[in-house]
């Protein structure tokens, strides 16, 4: 119904590379704290799937948003949420707003590489004082001839201890608030710049996450993308791109874990019995099938609001909002029918739960994302 012979074959190359180049690997990655980005991008550029809404021009394949539905349906088949968690922030969370905004010598410069899969992006906008608050970030740009100087902490950003650009939000005065803001290209070869800290976390073990320190680091001006005093706005628009695929890959990844469920239940036996025959077990089952059901439904509308030019902000934060806590509601029920199997590291559900847990937390809470919808509402009139 929405998918053309044509983007099912491109599902079918996606789920072949997640099979025999992502899945082999993800043990080892996740023991290791991160997955090589560099191999991994480069064998994706190849295949053209780091630029698919891009022009051309710019190693983009100019397709329609549906591949970009069928590419983040299938990476969420990875064994892991770390290593999708990479690439999406590559494809869809840093580059959105330098395809849209950036000039024609930034995007030659940036884009061209990354969506060939030479160079791995970041997203660089929280710090230690500010997430939910965006408008509260620190981190200062001051003129200084044809550069500016950037001076400020950069807190759990992905792929931050190997991209090879960040796209950052900066701050041109110590007035906090939305104004005065821009997003600007900065490659982490310059100096002044390190990464304090490589962070370990709950989950998400094959995605490297860092604190990166930008201490008085020289950014020649023409990286800067749009205009000064834009920045936040354009984040804004960028964090839709970013919410939107978080949300597909959730509902992908939540109906493999009901369906992985399923087919634990009938051979476990209990009571003489298999697991699923509990009618109980049956009708939670189906009920979660159901919510998933209406949240791909969701995102399919985003879908078809985004590529009609639409504002979609309130319904993806609605899909946001029900991704986060269905996938919290689908692995904890899921977890739970498996038993101390579910318990068990070597079950795939045990990563699937703290991996999930991100959604109601990451590119804005739960609660960020309902104080847009009763903004969008008008409920403060
Ligand atoms: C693994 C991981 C990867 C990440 N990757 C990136 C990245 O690549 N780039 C990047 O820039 N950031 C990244 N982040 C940061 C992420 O976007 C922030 O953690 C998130 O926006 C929340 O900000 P915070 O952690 O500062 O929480 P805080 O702002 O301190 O908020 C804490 C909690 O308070 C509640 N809360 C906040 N505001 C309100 C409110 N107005 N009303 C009611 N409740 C509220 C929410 O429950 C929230 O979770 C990542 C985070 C993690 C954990």
């Amino acid at each position: 119904m929405y998918f053309t012979e044509e983007h099912e074959m491109f599902r079918q190359t996606v789920r072949s590379f997640v099979e025999r180049q992502i899945n082999p690997y993800v043990d080892q990655w996740e023991e290791e704290g991160i997955f090589p980005a560099h191999d991994l991008f480069k064998k994706m550029g190849d295949l053209g799937f780091l630029g698919l809404n891009y022009p051309e021009e710019y190693g983009g394949a100019n397709a329609d948003y549906w591949y970009t539905v069928v590419f983040a349906e299938e990476l969420s088949r990875a064994n892991c949420g770390g290593v999708p968690m990479g690439i999406v922030v590559h494809t869809d969370m840093c580059t959105p707003a330098l395809a849209q905004f950036g000039s024609h010598e930034l995007k030659r410069k940036f884009l061209l590489p990354a969506c060939r899969g030479e160079i791995v992006g970041a997203i660089g906008v929280s710090e230690p004082d500010a997430g939910s608050d965006v408008a509260s970030i620190r981190t200062r740009a001051e003129k200084d001839g044809d550069d500016y100087i950037i001076t400020g902490t950069k807190l759990y950003i992905t792929n931050g201890t190997q991209a090879d650009f960040i796209c950052l939000l900066v701050r041109t005065s110590d007035d906090l608030g939305y104004r005065g803001m821009f997003l600007i290209i900065t490659p982490p070869t310059l100096e002044g710049f390190s990464v304090g800290r490589k962070l370990r976390k709950l989950g998400n073990y094959s995605s490297d996450t860092g604190e990166l320190v930008f201490d008085h680091v020289r950014v020649p001006q023409w990286y800067r993308i749009g205009a000064e005093g834009k920045g936040f706005q354009l984040q804004m628009q960028q964090f839709q791109k970013e919410r939107l695929i978080g949300s597909i890959m959730a509902h992908s990844s939540c109906e493999r874990t009901v369906r992985d469920t399923v087919a634990y239940t009938k051979q476990r036996m209990a009571f003489g019995k298999p697991l699923i025959s509990n009618q109980w077990i049956q009708f939670k089952l189906a009920e979660l099938l159901t919510e998933i059901e209406a949240l791909k439904q969701l995102n399919y509308h985003c879908a078809r609001m985004l590529m009609e030019g639409l504002d979609f902000t309130k319904e993806a934060s609605m899909a946001k909002l029900k991704a986060g806590r269905l996938t919290r509601e689908v692995n904890d029920t899921c977890l739970q029918f498996y038993g101390g199997m579910g318990y068990m590291e070597e079950t795939p559900i045990s990563r699937r739960y703290r991996d999930g847990r991100l959604l109601s937390i990451g590119a804005g809470a739960d609660e960020i994302m309902l104080g847009i919808i009763a903004k969008y509402e008008g409920f403060l009139g």
